[in-house]
């Protein structure tokens, strides 16, 4: 018997020196027998049952003493064949080899039998692949248990041999033999596993090893009766019996590692199915199957198995690794069932790791942005409420930085959505690369990224936005153009019983902001800005009824021949009265772009100007131009390029022009040149509107259908009193009369204006408050009555007689 402990730790003292007792106890009965037997040959004859064979010659003493001296080697080999009696954390082994004590026992004196089975059972200890200590252990608690069996059978057996009284003594040796072992081992594996002796001694299949035990003990006896009665070789018969039982042992121990594996494979497949984060999956899994083997050594390495180990592959969703434990062949299992069991655990764990895996990959893909692999709103949202909680309890500033792209749109809708995407990834990049460690910044969807900044001051958080504008706005290159860009901050700053929420939307409005005073800027948020905000929202409500029902008007200024005074054509600015106010054009214009509703009021703007064209042809007597603003979003709409042809053909005997502004034209959205070159080629002329700051390069304007130039007031403002700015309209002058184009120069308010610009500038159009103010239909009618003297020529018949 031996304790099976899978305890890899160190062994505690009290176990130490109860084990070397153990030892040192069995040495000494050991030796006491060699002495009695050493005594017993130096004093002559001994006892007849030894002496007789040996007095008689060698070919005697060999015809009876084989059975005697192949005792130890047969106490070794039906040692291997133990019943185990375990549960998961340890252990005892009870081996049947103490038959052959029993035989040797009512065969031989004490001293020989024990002599003989303390050699058997050291040559066992010496063919296992036990611990040093646990071997000596169990060479010295098998040659106390032979003593005590020794003792109990020479007390109770008397003198008549053969009887059931003998029977009866062996029987209650054999108990003995058992107790003591099995009392010792347990005592054993109680101190070193630290546990209790009574959990080790009452424990599922105690009672069938003593059942076992005490039957298979008296196998010995019944080779002592054999060996008494009939001749020595009859011994032999008793061979088949013994294998059987051997063999039924081992299938028996096998059947219940069997068992007990099975038991230990269903428990980790519901642990590893219970398991929720891969961090400690593989210490779990180690550890089951440390128990699945009953081996302390099991290792998991990327390394496959060496040449004394088994091994099975598993993924555990990241890495190939092997899961590996030392080779043996054991009286549990042999090593090809340890390898299948092996091979069974990492099945059970190779699935919960692509479970987790792929649970993991779900948290991941639900908390970021799959394309720029950035946490995504609700990430965001999360860690900020938890940092507002811990900078309630520190003390700390927290800011949340709102950013929004300028001039992103134009990247998608120029070079396609692939080049956009790479703008969106590199952006994410610099982003990443102009903040600290412990920063958060958050693709929210679209152009928008958000930034959070912890443990943070004022000046600080002005310092990273000058950073990220840094490192935004030195433009993308996009299949190998440098096309502009930049980015619009709106900040907020924490304050105390703020949620997430209500800070992220501040920073939104604050980055509205921005983008209202100019784009590529960063705007701090304040309260004021909420309610303008909110102010802004209604206009954009009102205005979106307003447009459904039609009820914008239109004003027409004149543009006007400054040579000769004659009007040449009107241009149409959209009105709207709101609740009876009147809403700056530039006001409700602005908020119709941010929110997309420029294009249903373009429309809107067509459709009046082209019920009012009769009247106004009418009113001039002749050919007359109307010029209708339009935004680069209604250019990029589909429907435009019909929009504007239904509209030509209401428009009999009144050319249309169709202004942009330079600002929208440097913006080139992909689609807007295109509608402009096939309006152009249907013989739409277009304006180029506040000329000369909109930062273009003026080359584009070779390139493009533009027919006219309309300068910006803040080029005519000046000239009557800056020498430089009336040279430069001179100059804009030149160049529109070397590039065939007409210019009008926009913002005339006083006298002096026109002088300058007829004797200096060569300035041959002309509008602007002095000449006439914007005026509704009935007054612009009357304007053009009046000015019906002289006829203007309409640029086809121009184009005819030339
Ligand atoms: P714009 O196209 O440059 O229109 C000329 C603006 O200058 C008008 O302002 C006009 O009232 C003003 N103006 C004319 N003469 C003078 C002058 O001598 N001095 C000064 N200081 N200003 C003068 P308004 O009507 O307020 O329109 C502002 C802007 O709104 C327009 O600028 C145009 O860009 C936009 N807009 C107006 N109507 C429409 C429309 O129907 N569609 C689109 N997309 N934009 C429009
Ligand atoms: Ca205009
Ligand atoms: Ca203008």
């Amino acid at each position: 018997m031996a304790p099976t402990t899978t305890a890899a730790t160190a062994t505690p003292p009290a176990s130490r020196v109860f084990d070397g007792v153990t030892f040192a106890m069995g040495m000494l009965i050991f030796a006491g027998a060699v002495a009695w037997l050493l005594g017993a040959w130096l004093s002559g004859p001994g006892p007849a049952a030894w002496s007789a064979p040996w007095s008689a010659g060698w070919s005697v003493w060999w015809s009876t003493s084989w059975l005697y001296l192949l005792s130890p080697l047969l106490v070794t080999v039906v040692a291997h064949f133990p019943v185990l009696l375990d549960r998961a954390d340890g252990g005892i082994e009870i081996g049947f080899d103490s038959s052959v004590l029993m035989f040797l026992l009512c065969m031989l004196p004490v001293a020989e039998a024990l002599v003989l089975w303390s050699i058997g059972v050291t040559l066992t200890q010496l063919t296992t692949d036990k611990r040093p200590a646990a071997r000596r252990f169990n060479i010295g608690l098998g040659i106390i248990g032979g003593a005590a069996a020794a003792g109990i059978i020479t007390a109770l057996r008397g003198d008549e041999l053969s009887t059931p009284h003998e029977l009866a003594a062996v029987a209650l040796g054999a108990t003995g033999y058992f107790a003591i072992d099995f009392l010792l081992s347990a005592i054993s594996v109680g101190l070193e596993e630290s546990s209790s002796v009574l959990r080790q001694v009452v424990q599922p299949g105690s009672a069938l090893a003593v059942a076992c035990f005490v039957p298979f003990d008296s196998l010995g006896y019944l080779a002592a009766v054999v060996v008494r009665s009939a001749p020595t070789w009859a011994a032999l018969l008793l061979a088949v019996p013994l294998a059987t039982l051997l063999v039924a042992t081992r299938a028996v121990t096998r059947g219940q590692e069997h068992a007990r594996r099975l038991a230990v494979l269903f428990d980790a497949a519901v642990h590893a199915q219970a398991l929720a984060e891969t961090g400690k999956a593989l210490d779990v899994m180690v550890e089951e199957a440390r128990r699945l083997l009953h081996v302390p050594h099991v290792e998991v390495r990327s390394a496959p198995p060496g040449p004394q180990e088994i091994g099975a592959a598993l993924h555990d969703g990241h890495r190939d690794l092997w899961i590996v434990a030392p080779a043996r062949h054991r009286a549990r299992s042999t090593i090809a069932a340890d390898r299948q069991a092996l091979e069974a655990m990492t099945a059970v764990w190779s699935d919960a790791f692509a479970r987790l895996r792929l649970t993991e990959d779900m948290t991941h893909l639900a908390r970021h942005d799959a394309l720029t692999g950035l946490p995504n709103r609700a990430l965001l949202l999360d860690r900020v409420e938890q940092a507002l909680q811990l900078s309630m309890r520190r003390g700390t500033g927290i800011a949340l930085l709102f950013c929004d792209l300028d001039g992103f749109k134009r990247v998608n809708d120029r070079f396609g959505h692939a080049a956009g995407d790479a703008v969106l990834v590199d952006a994410a990049q610099r982003l990443s690369g102009c903040l600290r460690e412990s920063d958060t910044v958050a693709r929210l969807g679209g152009d928008e990224f958000a930034i959070l900044l912890q443990d943070v001051t004022c000046d600080q958080v002005e310092t990273t936005c000058r950073r990220v504008l840094q490192a935004l706005g030195s433009g993308a290159e996009v299949a190998g153009h440098l096309v502009p860009l930049s980015t619009s901050i709106g900040v907020a700053m924490a304050e105390t019983g703020q949620t997430a929420a209500h800070l992220l939307r501040n920073a939104d409005m604050a980055m509205y902001e921005a983008k209202a005073l100019g784009k590529d800027r960063s705007v701090r948020y304040e309260r004021a800005l909420g309610r303008a905000r909110v102010r802004r929202l209604e206009l954009v409500e009102s205005l979106r009824a307003a447009v459904a029902a039609r009820e914008l008007q239109l004003a027409y200024q004149p543009v006007v021949d400054l040579q000769t005074g004659r009007i040449v054509g009107v241009e149409a600015l959209a009105r709207w009265n709101c609740d009876g106010v009147a809403v700056p054009p530039d006001a409700f214009i602005s908020a119709a772009e941010e929110s997309g509703l420029v294009v249903s009021l373009g429309d809107l703007v067509l459709d009046l100007a082209a019920a009012d064209a009769a009247a106004l042809r009418r009113a001039a007597g002749g050919f007359l131009n109307i010029g209708v603003n339009v935004s680069a979003q209604q250019l990029c709409c589909g429907s435009f390029v019909q929009k504007v042809e239904q509209t030509v053909a209401r428009m009999d005997g009144v050319g249309l022009v169709l202004e942009i502004t330079e600002r929208d034209f440097v913006n080139d959205h992909a689609g807007a040149l295109d509608t402009m070159a096939r309006l152009s080629e249907q013989g739409i002329p277009f304006a180029i509107d506040d000329f000369g700051v909109g930062f273009s390069s003026i080359g584009y304007l070779q390139h493009t259908p533009v027919r006219i130039i309309k300068t910006d007031k803040s080029l005519s403002a000046e000239i009557d009193r800056d020498e430089r700015a009336c040279g430069l309209l001179r100059s804009i002058m030149v160049m529109g009369e070397a590039l065939g184009l007409d210019v009008v120069v926009e913002g005339i308010e006083r006298d002096s204006q026109i002088e300058h610009l007829r004797d200096h500038v060569d300035a041959t159009l002309g509008q602007g408050y002095l000449l006439h103010r914007p005026l509704p239909l009935d007054a612009v009618v009357q304007v053009l009555r009046k000015n019906r003297g002289r006829t203007v020529i309409a640029p086809a018949e121009l184009t005819n007689s030339a």
